[in-house]
């Protein structure tokens, strides 16, 4: 089916090395269905044209939330960027698709997930009443974009950044346990550390590995010698999946 398809976005050429890996990702766990990047014009032209060899490429703007007090609270100013997500709800020439941000890694088919309503997402594990925006189903609607724009301007984000924003625009979804996808489909990496004894145990059922916070995949070092990532023990494993996607699909192609 191609009315169907993942989306994820880059807005600086680091993380569009992320998004690459996204697609390999996907490509290596045979999904059924096209990947689109959503990207701004500070994307460089050398990263567009390998984007653009596994991705649909769309440009579009950044989209600011102007909310620097809360951005700063945050002590990431660079999420404002994030609302630029929110122009994924303009892809109409597709009746369903599955977000995905950069930093993540799918290891299993997920195809499933487009079987799903909108706004379908895991917990996040930092406030489970939430969910974590880094993995969700929806509906493209050039409708349910304006409310998101109207809705952004008139109440802002509560944490700055667009998972404040979605949750309280999607906020039927603590309610409703169809639309509670299962951690399996975002497992974020405080997962790693925080309960490390059920990682070990569900650990063969996951589906999508998400690397929250600043320490970025791409920012780890890596022994080009022995092919191995230096990184903690528990986040190795991961780490290591991601390095070995990037290293024989995408560094092998930059000049
Ligand atoms: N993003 C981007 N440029 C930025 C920051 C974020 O393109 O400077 C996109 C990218 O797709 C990223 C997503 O927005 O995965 C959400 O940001 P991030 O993953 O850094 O947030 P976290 O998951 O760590 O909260
Ligand atoms: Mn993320």
């Amino acid at each position: 089916m191609t009315n169907r398809a993942w989306v994820t976005l880059a807005t600086n050429d680091s993380y569009g090395l992320g998004a690459l890996v996204v697609a390999h990702s996907l490509r290596r766990v045979g999904s059924a269905y096209p990947a689109v990047v959503l990207i701004t014009p500070s994307v460089t032209d050398a990263m567009r044209e390998r984007l653009s060899a596994v991705f649909e490429v769309v440009t579009v703007d950044v989209l600011d939330s102007q909310d620097a007090a809360h951005l700063a609270l945050l002590q990431r100013p660079e999420l404002g960027i994030t609302f630029t997500k929110i122009h994924c709800w303009n892809l109409t020439q597709y009746e369903k698709c599955v977000f995905l941000d950069a930093d993540i890694l799918v290891v299993q088919n997920c195809d499933e997930l487009f079987e799903r309503e909108e706004l379908s997402a895991a917990p996040d594990v930092g406030w489970p009443d939430c969910f974590n925006s880094g993995v969700f189903v929806f509906t493209p609607s050039a409708d349910t974009f304006s409310r998101l724009i109207k809705f952004a301007q008139e109440r802002g984000s509560f944490d700055g950044g667009d998972q404040g924003l979605l949750n309280s625009f999607f906020s039927d979804w603590s309610s409703d346990n169809n639309k509670r996808l299962p951690f399996l489909y975002n497992v974020t990496s405080a997962a790693f550390y925080s309960y490390l004894p059920a990682l070990k145990h569900f650990g063969q059922n996951l589906k999508i590995i998400h690397f929250i916070g600043p320490a970025k995949p791409w920012l780890q070092h890596y022994n080009f010698e022995s092919q191995s990532v230096d990184a903690p023990e528990h986040l190795k494993g991961f780490l290591q999946v991601w390095w070995n996607l990037f290293t024989s699909q995408v560094h092998n192609q930059l000049d």
